[in-house]
């Protein structure tokens, strides 16, 4: 039964890990708690139980732009689905509350808001319910980053409702937060069903932010040239530089950030879900709630505010289970300044000891020398082994002891007084000799010249991994003096011994690249070019996005099977009746052309 849905609605012949037991557990009429990952395929957990049930499925949904997302792709499929928030107009949500009266609906999306005021509840104890959905349900959590105060108040949908089945669903959780959600919401009955974090088929890759815009450049135009993606930026100022970069460069990029006026951010949004192949050149203001599953790469310019942050950030590429990549420019400057932001903030001592922990932890994983995806799922407490899909995996950096080195370069920096930059520490280090050195008599140091093993770019590096693993800390607010830390006195008083990344030339540097290619034959590929330019043309003329029409896997399918039929159509994965009738002959036609 639930497997012909599967097909019949949705054009897929199979369900993903979890999906049929807990949709089995629904339509039985079971309460659940789902923490999938992004792209895991959490929306038709609820959406076929609430086909196969009587009554109209309410499904909880903290975002307008997810509802109608949703919505727009359930009636492509030929489901009856509504919403009903905020920007609608009166009339037309009576109407839909009268659809729902008269069981003509399936599934009504709703904001929490709206749910819990008193005419809403008593519109729903007058109609049949066939189970609640809570997507998004960190949001009930304080322990969640993203708590929604309105959202707590859903318990009391157990006790209004006690016998209608509720499912809650989220993709971030760790947890304290997951006990806290199925607390909230009275789901202890019910059974919970967790997949995992990982997103396999994300590509990370941190690097050292040297020349970052060409960088920049080079990854977009030889690797995702005409594909969407997500750049982000630290500030409203780079944002905007940044964008206006890349549209200089031949490259189409729109900016986003909070400072904008709404409309037009709500016009950039929307142009970069209805085309295909928009950078979007934003702050972390942007990416909540965007549903588009083909965004082929996520960018962040500069580090960003901890690993929780970055992965939900990353998370926004390659929903569709396609070749992704995740890009960090990683500066020792950015790590200084949010550093000192911690610690001039006005928070608790409490709080600034957690957000430093949790930087530092993020800076472990940028200056790490093994697999980033076992470093970050341990830190959401899974386990795994090395992925053979990262940087750190495809090039293992070589390591050497720098335990001498080290002791050099603090105790030169002690020697010094603690207020001199790493160029001038080098040059003393070197031997170098200038008219401030000769000022101060630092070249009658013994640390003079006791550095000449290592040239300038070694020291930047042995420097720069010194500040990272906090035995050295720099005065950002100043003039980049260096100061030993607790940490440095420590392994100088210890003599403890230290391993560090060697430097290597960036151009020297043989890099294996992830594979980022979802079709090799050149034939297909074409063919696949030919169905995404119609696929543009149709979401321009029925005004809705491209992959609400057909995902790029449908298309890939085509070019691959190349039917000639309707009934060959059918057979693909992500076509249905309803989109086969209504965009069938259009899909043939083009691939007549090349059969
Ligand atoms: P989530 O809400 O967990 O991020 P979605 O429910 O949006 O994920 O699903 C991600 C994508 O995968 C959607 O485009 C969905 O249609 C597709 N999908 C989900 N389940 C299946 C399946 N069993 N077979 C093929 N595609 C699926
Ligand atoms: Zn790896």
């Amino acid at each position: 039964m639930i497997k012909e849905v599967l097909k019949k609605t949705y054009g897929y012949d199979s369900f993903r890990g979890e999906q049929e037991t807990i949709i089995s557990h629904m339509v039985s009429g079971g309460n659940a708690f789902v923490l999938m990952p992004t792209g895991g395929g959490k929306s038709l957990c609820y959406q076929i139980p609430a086909l196969c049930r009587d009554g109209v499925g309410i499904i909880v949904s903290p975002l307008i732009a997810l509802m109608h997302d949703q919505v727009s792709a359930l009636r492509e499929l030929g489901v009856n689905a509504g919403m009903i928030n905020s920007s609608m107009h009166y009339l037309d949500i009576d109407e839909t509350m009268m659809r729902a009266r008269n069981q003509e609906l399936k599934l009504l999306y709703v904001a929490p808001e709206r749910l819990l005021s008193e005419g809403f509840l008593e519109f729903l104890s007058q109609i049949k319910i066939s189970l609640f959905a809570i997507d998004e349900a960190h949001c009930v959590s304080q322990w969640g980053h993203d708590f929604r105060p309105d959202y707590v108040r859903l318990s009391l949908l157990c006790e209004k409702f006690p016998n209608i089945p509720r499912i809650a669903l989220t993709a971030t959780a760790d947890a304290p937060t997951r006990r806290d959600i199925v607390e909230k919401l009275a789901l202890q009955t019910g059974r919970t069903f967790v997949a995992g974090f990982d997103r396999p088929n994300i590509h990370y890759t941190i690097t050292q932010g040297l020349q970052s815009r060409p960088q920049l450049l080079r990854f977009i135009k030889e690797r995702h040239k005409g594909k969407s993606g997500i750049v982000y930026c630290i500030s409203r100022k780079k944002v905007e530089e940044t964008a206006k970069w890349l549209e200089e460069q031949g490259i189409k990029a729109l900016p986003y950030h909070a400072g904008m006026d709404a409309q037009k951010r709500a016009l950039h949004q929307d142009q970069f879900l209805k085309e295909d192949n928009i950078i979007m050149v934003a702050t972390i203001a942007f990416g909540m709630g965007i549903d588009k599953p083909d965004v082929r790469f996520v960018v962040h310019m500069n580090i960003p505010k901890n690993i929780e942050a970055y992965y939900q950030e990353t998370g926004r590429a390659g929903r569709d289970g396609f070749p992704a990549e995740a890009l960090m420019f990683y500066d020792i400057r950015d790590l200084m300044m949010l550093r000192s932001f911690i610690d001039t903030s006005e928070a608790p001592e409490a709080q600034k000891r957690i957000e430093h922990h949790k930087l530092n932890a993020l800076i472990g994983l940028c200056e790490a020398n093994r697999c980033r995806r076992q470093i970050i799922l341990e830190y959401f407490g899974d386990q795994g082994s090395p992925c053979h899909n990262c940087d750190a995996c495809n090039n293992p950096a070589d390591t050497f002891d720098a335990t001498i080195a080290a002791q050099k370069a603090l105790s030169c920096v002690h020697r010094t007084g603690e207020r001199f930059g790493i160029v001038y520490l080098i040059d003393i280090l070197h031997g170098n000799t200038n008219e401030r050195i000769e000022k101060f008599r630092h070249n009658e140091l013994s640390t003079f010249g006791i550095g000449k093993d290592y040239d300038d770019n070694e020291w930047k590096n042995i420097f720069r991994q010194l500040i990272s693993s906090n035995l050295l800390s720099v005065d950002v607010m100043g003039h980049g003096g260096l100061h030993i830390t607790q940490r440095g006195r420590e392994f100088l008083k210890n003599k403890e011994s230290l391993m560090l990344k060697k430097y290597t030339k960036p151009e020297k540097k043989q890099v294996k690249k992830a594979s980022i290619s979802v079709i090799e034959n050149t034939e297909e590929e074409k063919i696949f070019e030919a169905l995404r330019a119609l696929r543009s043309e149709l979401s321009r003329s029925y005004n809705i996005a491209p992959y609400i029409i057909f995902h790029d896997k449908t298309l890939i399918e085509m070019a691959k099977e190349k039917p000639t039929t309707k009934e060959d159509l059918l057979k693909i994965s992500g076509i249905n009746e309803a989109k086969a009738n209504k965009y069938g002959d259009a899909f043939l036609e083009v691939l007549e052309e090349y059969s």
